[in-house]
């Protein structure tokens, strides 16, 4: 394969199967087959000893691997919290890929780097963020977490004299670590992964909309971690934002923003009260991967503290530069990793602020729009639709469940469940750059038909 010829073929071909799954995505259910996904199995076997020409192992993917995938990047897929890809991050995210570069050293790829710096300052501005806060492109928001809670226990034992990265945990004087009944798993494993231990958390209840009671907050102080929910994985709710960052800052503790998707209310006028005050806090994590419509993996941490974040996160050694410029990999877990910040640095320069606050706006009034159409048809809307979620029963469990099912098989559009509160519920969360007007119409008769058909018996 070292004809440049037959490089250029192979990447035009690459190239024009991607276009092409990309122009049928619409057209096909959403959910793969199950013959689709059985054969999945003839890509297995036993490792082959000879060589495979590269045009067949690219025939292989798409022929058996492209049917097999879920339309989740396509415009009707409303599960989780998923956004697609704007086209100009896939043809950045190519064009990248041919670079190779390893993002973790300026040296080793100035443009990388360069559009990091780039990237990150648009994203401070356009999320009200402190303009002094450093920033790291990590993996999603899991690996934010670990990233900022590791610079908060950094900050937050070395003002009480312990060296956490030298002497590590062991007999480190103890932190309070305070969050809600309704914190992201994620949150969770990030808590345990950095030290703080699953069962030395303080969980403080929740309202009805999934957002920390204040008056249940327990006395924070200087070694206090609270962690704050900016958009909660069901109801899209948040916690008292403004609030809680004024008794952090008060006290003296660290305040982490747990913003996957909801950091970015923000950017929309009439949603920024959700998220006001946030710019008190010392950390927040978010995903680009969600909202900002990039391709996996893609999640941001910014910290006010770029010392703290420095200190919890390089490693020096000889045979990498000094600080000549921001190096990335002073502030991420990772030295060698894919320059992800280039997708981010493509959605941010093509779409402009306009467009950024036009996607978050539009995904929204499409949630708007399905909590209507499904209630006046009767069915209980169990949230109280703030952002980009819907949660809605279609009657006892059994039923919603199997509305779900039917709702899945027939493929218009696919939702997930979730049981919100002790309620069973079909989960709806609106992600999708693509998703147009016409889609939350088919979408939603779909999803009236499946329960209709489901309370009739037929
Ligand atoms: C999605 C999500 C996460 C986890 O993000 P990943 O990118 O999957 O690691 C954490 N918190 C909230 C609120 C989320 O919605």
């Amino acid at each position: 394969m070292a004809d440049q010829q037959a490089v250029t073929q192979l990447l035009t071909e690459a190239g024009a199967r991607a276009a092409h799954y990309l122009a049928t995505l619409d057209d096909r259910p959403v959910q793969p087959t199950r013959a689709a996904i059985d054969r999945l199995t003839e890509l297995g076997g036993d490792l082959p000893v000879a060589t495979t020409d590269p045009f067949t192992v690219l025939r292989l993917l798409d022929e058996i691997g492209s049917p097999a995938t879920v339309a989740s990047a396509g415009r009707r897929f409303f599960g989780f919290v998923i956004g697609g890809s704007l086209p100009v991050t896939v043809a950045a995210n190519w064009l990248t890929t041919a670079w190779d570069q390893n993002a973790g050293l300026f040296v080793a790829s100035p443009t990388a780097a360069r559009l990091e710096e780039y990237a990150l300052r648009w994203l401070l501005d356009l999320l009200h963020l402190p303009a002094e806060a450093a920033g790291a492109f990590v993996t999603g928001t899991s690996m934010a977490h670990v990233t900022g809670l590791a610079a908060a226990r950094h900050a937050l034992l070395w003002r009480q004299g312990w060296d956490a990265e030298n002497d590590g945990l062991f007999g480190a004087p103890p932190i309070k670590v305070v969050l809600s009944a309704e914190a992201h798993t994620t949150l969770i494993k990030a808590l345990a992964i950095v030290g703080f231990g699953r069962n030395n958390l303080i969980r403080v209840p929740v309202d009805n909309q999934g957002r920390l009671r204040i008056q249940d907050l327990p006395p924070l102080d200087s070694s206090t971690l609270l962690c704050i929910q900016a958009g909660n994985v069901n109801s899209g709710a948040f916690d008292p934002v403004d609030e809680l960052c004024d008794r952090a800052r008060d006290a003296g503790a660290w305040a982490h923003v747990d913003g996957a998707f909801g950091l970015w209310a923000a950017v929309v006028p009439e949603l920024a009260h959700l998220v006001k005050g946030a710019e008190k806090a010392d950390s927040w994590s978010t995903d680009a991967h969600k909202w900002l419509n990039v391709p996996y993996d893609s999640g941001l941490l910014f910290c006010r503290d770029a010392d703290a974040l420095r200190t919890a996160m390089s490693a020096p050694a000889a045979y990498l530069p000094q600080q000549i410029a921001r190096e990335p990999s002073h502030y991420t877990p990772e030295l060698s990793r894919r320059a992800r910040g280039v997708e981010v640095w493509a959605a941010l320069r093509h779409l402009g602020r306009q467009g950024v606050t036009d996607l978050v706006e539009r995904c929204c009034q499409y949630a708007t729009v399905f909590a209507d159409g499904l209630r006046a048809a009767g069915y209980e809307i169990l949230n109280d639709v703030v952002l980009n979620q819907v949660l809605v029963s279609f009657g006892t469990p059994e039923v919603t469940q199997r509305v779900i099912k039917r709702i899945q098989e027939d493929g218009t559009a696919w939702c997930g469940g979730t049981v919100w509160q002790g309620r069973t519920a079909m989960r709806i969360s609106v992600s999708s750059w693509a998703t147009t007007g016409d889609d939350i119409e088919r979408s939603l008769e779909a999803m009236l038909a499946a329960a209709r058909q489901e309370i009739a018996g037929s």
